[in-house]
């Protein structure tokens, strides 16, 4: 039986393909997500998965994002190549890798020392240099490097952490997923104005946990 091509798939091209069906049209995004080998970021044992637009298991139980998600997030981020970006939960490097091409520096924080050398050494192998990577608690930010213009959160939080909003630039956008562990989710896309915030409810979405404090195992 032939495959529906929109289900599973399979190459980078597909996956561009798959993507602009489900409503992706920013250019820049899809020719940053195109730069990037998505098979790179994977376990060996899922490579002929790559492609396929799901999340996929990566090491210490955590997991690449979806493409769809990762895309669809980085459109809500409005990032444009000015702006000085945070990034909490870089697990694969995956989305900082596309990220980079978007914008002009990344902060990525991840509180497993594994994922964040493997994303290191990823990033690396890219030829790309313009993300720092700290091992930490991304919930409390990243204080000596802020404000930020933009904030991306890849894991979820109960609530959106108070240090984030404050390390938010004027006039900037955090996209977070907002929710309960493994019920109900959502992206939330987070405007920080002279008097406050404005919060707008986006998609359904399902992601790890954000977890305070760095991880014991590395
Ligand atoms: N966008 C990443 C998604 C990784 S999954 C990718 O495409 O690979 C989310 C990541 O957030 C995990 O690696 C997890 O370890 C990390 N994480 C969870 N809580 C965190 C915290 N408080 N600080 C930093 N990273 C955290």
């Amino acid at each position: 039986m032939r495959r529906a091509r929109t289900d599973t798939p399979i190459s980078l091209i597909e996956l561009i393909m798959d993507l602009r069906s489900r409503g992706i049209s920013d250019t820049h995004i899809l020719a940053a997500i195109e730069k990037i080998p998505r098979e790179d970021f994977v376990e060996t044992a899922f490579s002929h998965d790559a492609y396929a637009n799901r999340a996929l298991p990566i090491e210490c139980g955590q997991t690449i994002s979806q493409p769809f998600v990762v895309a669809y997030m980085l459109m809500a981020l409005e990032v444009n190549d000015r702006h000085k970006v945070l990034e909490v939960g870089l697990g694969s490097g995956y989305q900082t890798a596309i990220l980079s091409h978007l914008c002009r520096r990344v902060y990525a924080i991840e509180r497993y020392r594994t994922l964040a050398r493997l994303a290191e050494a990823r990033l690396a192998a890219l030829r790309i240099t313009n993300v720092t990577v700290l091992v930490g608690d991304g919930m409390k930010g990243w204080q000596p490097q802020a404000p930020f213009d933009r904030i991306i959160v890849s894991a979820c939080a109960d609530e959106t952490p108070t240090a984030l909003i404050e390390q938010l630039a004027v006039g900037g956008i955090m996209v977070i997923p907002v929710g309960t562990s493994g019920g109900d989710q959502h992206i939330f896309k987070v405007r920080k104005t002279e008097t406050g915030i404005e919060e707008t409810k986006l998609i359904p979405v399902r992601f790890v946990p954000l977890v305070p404090g760095t991880a014991k195992q590395l």
